[in-house]
């Protein structure tokens, strides 16, 4: 496995120092305030970090899969899960499918501005109606001259609120998942109304519902050929499932340092909570489950950097590390005791952070139909 060479650490170097001076400061301010700021996106833009595995061509920096995990990693060190989201939605999500399948006119349009920062992107797919089951969604796009016209709501689009543009699936065909088309949606197109969801966690990401009522959108908006917008939401969840396993595992060594720390400092009968050999081992179990994780993201994404088939494998990756970063949340919150429900306290933010990543870019239960598949356990094509 090749894993981070000395180039890697040197941006990692560089990275730190950024999010130690211009995120971590801010953190929980944003959390209040339930996004990110626009500054945010255009800083880190001015730096190159939102295109860093996008296509020089269009301003991005074309480095490996690598480096975006660096990204992520040094990202999820300013304590609040939110951020990480919000970013990696843009500079993962709702721009690396306009690489891969967007005409010159969209990547001159909305995917150089993303890497800038001066557009911040989402990726609309999730329908009140349809989550998992992708091939059921609903909002219609009907052919209007050189325009589409767009009906229907998506719910849950990270992001929502605070973008420029949505790279929307929409239903143009029949049933199936041979109707769906992939359009950009400028969210300044007449008809498109937004509503921020308040959520029980990652505060500092924006999560919202989208109503498109007669939206007319150009027609050279469409990502790809009309009713092959499938495929690339299939291919854009390779990336999505290792950003997410990046930041489960990122946040239990956050939460591990925590606890660790916690159990050094604070006595009960007489002696620190380390000094009783239950929360020794109950951390030592829960450290031994981070390596566990590690070992099968960094295999995952050393497939995936080598372009090796993977599927499985980051379907893997992502059920273990998001499950099990419920469970070592469970511990370290418990051996904070009643810190572990005040909002003051970091620790209670990312212990109820943790439920959201068993859920987004395929729950576990579709994850474990994907494993199934791949392994001969049964013919299911789900995701
Ligand atoms: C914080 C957050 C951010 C999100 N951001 C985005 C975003 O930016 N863009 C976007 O498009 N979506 C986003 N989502 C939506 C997310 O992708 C969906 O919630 C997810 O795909 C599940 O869909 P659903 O909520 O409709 O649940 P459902 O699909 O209704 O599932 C409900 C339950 O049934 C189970 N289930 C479904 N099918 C099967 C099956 N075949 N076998 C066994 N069990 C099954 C599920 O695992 C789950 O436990 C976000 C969600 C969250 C929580």
């Amino acid at each position: 496995m090749q894993g981070f060479t000395e180039d890697h650490e040197q941006f990692r170097h560089s990275l730190r120092s950024f999010v130690e001076r211009e995120v971590t400061p801010h953190a929980v301010s944003w959390e209040h305030e339930g996004q990110v700021p626009r500054e945010l996106f255009n800083k880190l833009g001015a730096l190159g970090y939102l295109g860093v595995r996008l296509s020089p061509e269009y301003g991005g920096s074309g480095l490996d899969f690598w480096y975006t995990s660096v990204l992520v990693q040094e990202l999820m060190k300013c304590g609040s899960v939110g951020v990480a989201v919000a970013i990696m939605t843009h500079a993962e999500f709702a721009t690396k499918i306009i690489e891969m399948a967007g005409s010159d006119y969209l990547k001159e349009t909305f995917l150089k501005p993303a890497i800038t920062g001066e557009m911040v992107g989402s990726l609309g797919v999730t329908e009140p109606g349809a989550g998992s089951d992708v091939a059921s969604l609903r909002t219609k796009a009907v052919r209007d001259g050189d325009d589409y016209i767009i009906n229907g709501s998506k719910t849950f689009i990270t992001n929502g609120t605070i973008s420029d543009f949505v790279t929307t699936a929409v239903r143009t065909g029949g049933p199936g998942h041979a109707g769906i088309s992939l359009i950009v949606v400028p969210t300044n197109t007449p008809g498109l109304t937004r509503k921020r969801l308040k959520k029980i966690g990652t505060h500092s990401s924006d999560t919202a519902e989208l109503f498109f009522d007669d939206c007319r959108v150009p027609a050279r908006n469409m990502l790809g050929q009309e009713n092959g917008g499938f495929k690339p939401i299939m291919h854009g969840f390779s990336g999505e499932r290792l950003v997410l396993s990046l930041i489960a595992c990122a946040q239990m060594r956050l939460m591990w340092d925590a606890a660790r720390q916690h159990g050094h400092d604070r006595q009960a009968f007489g002696q620190s909570l380390l000094d009783f050999q239950v929360w020794r081992h109950r951390l030592a179990d829960a450290l031994t489950s981070i390596h566990a994780a590690e070992a099968l993201m960094y295999q995952g994404i050393d497939l995936y950097v080598r372009g090796e088939p993977c599927n499985a494998e980051i379907s893997m990756s992502k059920l273990f590390c998001t499950e099990t970063a419920i469970s070592v949340a469970r511990e370290c919150a418990q051996i904070h005791g009643g810190m572990s429900h005040m909002e003051e306290c970091q620790m209670a933010r990312l212990y109820r952070d943790s439920l959201a990543f068993t859920i987004g870019a395929g729950t576990s239960e579709v994850l474990r139909e994907i494993i199934s598949g791949a392994t001969g356990l049964s013919s299911s094509r789900q995701r």
